[in-house]
């Protein structure tokens, strides 16, 4: 051994970066686990954070992302895995909430870390299960299935199409939406622009469509959008100009962050409900569309399908009809806007409080 380096590394810690407290933001959001993964030969650096598993295992998908910093990885991994458990404790899933985050670099062999992180996953014995997110598609879930069976696939092998079942849960929460304001749904006079027309909204556009609703909608990959939008005989518009097209709900399927001071003023729905995670860029900005009489179905409730997927198809060995997740998340939004209606309080953080008091009471604390 390097008797000078082992000295200095036992005198000098001071290379940990000033600023994170894991085990205080651990404590605080009620974390249970989080796991630094590092793998010198693939050159792996990831983060695996459990946030609950005291109804079931916890799942959550992998992202891979160029972060800015350390830091920024924690965050978004102890955000998306809480907001992993409010979904399976809303959408009534026998399990929590977990993700895994691996720091996109462009020197890692992503074979050799998804292989790595494949084994770590079946070493946790079930305790988490993994699957697709930004960054990690079939061929990085091939891998991962090579080493563990801890994984939900996305083709054959897997619990059928997982953007049809996110598109259905959307659906289902627009639905119940239009409902609650007004008080039946007549699609032949509803009008829905969807921002983004990747796996979601191009499957949530089709279904509409089938119903009889008039369709909008837009892609920054004009070719691809224009493409589906003649495909399903719908009206493509510029990206960015469908912000503030009048319709009765503006579905954002496509990136996290888009609402926000500047979007809301320009804003001319009368819902939004959509299957982007994490669209409002702040949380005081869900109080800023009701109190502009917007109606903001929270996203965590409505993009839950491809989870109830893949959870029903590890725990109880069975594909849920899509039926059966549109009656799921119809009926969660149900609950909250009628809480919401009789308490004056934003869906949103409704829903945050009924997720909030349900997982209490799985942990035996309220
Ligand atoms: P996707 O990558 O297949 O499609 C996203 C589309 O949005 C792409 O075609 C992209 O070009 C477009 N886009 C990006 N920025 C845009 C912008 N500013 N304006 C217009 N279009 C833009 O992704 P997806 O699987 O369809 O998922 C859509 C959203 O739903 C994401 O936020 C995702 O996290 C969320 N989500 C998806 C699933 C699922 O089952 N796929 C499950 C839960 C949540």
């Amino acid at each position: 051994m390097d008797l000078a380096l082992g000295e200095r590394r036992l005198e000098k810690v001071d290379w940990l970066p000033m600023g994170i407290h894991i085990l205080d933001a651990m404590s605080r959001e009620g974390f249970e686990e989080v796991i630094g993964v590092h793998d010198r030969k693939s050159g792996l650096r990831a983060l695996i954070a459990i946030h609950d598993t005291s109804a079931g295992p916890a799942f959550g998908g992998i992202r891979r992302w160029s972060y800015l910093s350390e830091r920024a990885a924690l965050m978004d991994c102890l955000r998306l895995a809480r907001a992993m458990t409010y979904k399976c404790v809303l959408a009534g899933i026998p399990g929590g909430g977990a993700k895994a985050v691996v720091l996109d670099d462009p020197a890692l062999d992503i074979e050799g870390a998804y292989r790595h992180l494949g084994k770590m996953v079946e070493g946790m014995n079930g305790r988490f299960y993994t699957g697709p997110d930004v960054g990690t598609d079939g061929t990085a879930l091939d891998w991962l299935s090579a080493e563990t069976s801890y994984v939900t696939r996305t083709g054959p092998e897997g619990p059928g199409d997982l953007g049809g079942a996110t598109a259905a849960g959307a659906f289902a929460g627009i639905r119940a939406g239009l409902r609650h304001i007004d008080g039946e749904v007549d699609w032949s006079a509803r009008k829905i622009v969807i921002q983004g027309l990747g796996e979601v909204g191009a499957k949530l556009a089709s279904r509409l469509i089938e119903v009889g609703a008039t369709v909008v909608g837009t892609d920054i990959d004009t070719d691809h959008g224009e493409a589906v939008a003649r495909r399903l005989g719908f009206e493509f518009v510029e990206p960015s100009t469908e912000i503030q097209i009048e319709c009765d709900v503006f579905a954002p399927c496509a990136l996290g962050g888009i609402l926000h001071d500047v979007t809301i003023e320009r804003l001319r729905t009368r819902i939004v409900a959509g299957a982007a995670n994490n669209v409002l860029a702040k949380n005081h900005h869900g109080d800023m569309l009701h109190g502009r009489g917007v109606l903001y179905l929270p996203d965590f409730v409505l993009n839950a399908g491809a989870l109830i997927r893949g959870a029903f198809f590890h725990l109880e060995n069975r594909i849920e009809p899509l039926e059966g997740i549109e009656t799921r998340i119809e009926s969660a939004v149900d609950e909250i806007l009628t809480c919401s209606q009789s308490d004056g309080i934003p869906p949103f953080r409704v829903a945050i409080s009924i997720a909030e008091s349900r997982l209490a009471q799985r942990r035996g604390d309220a």
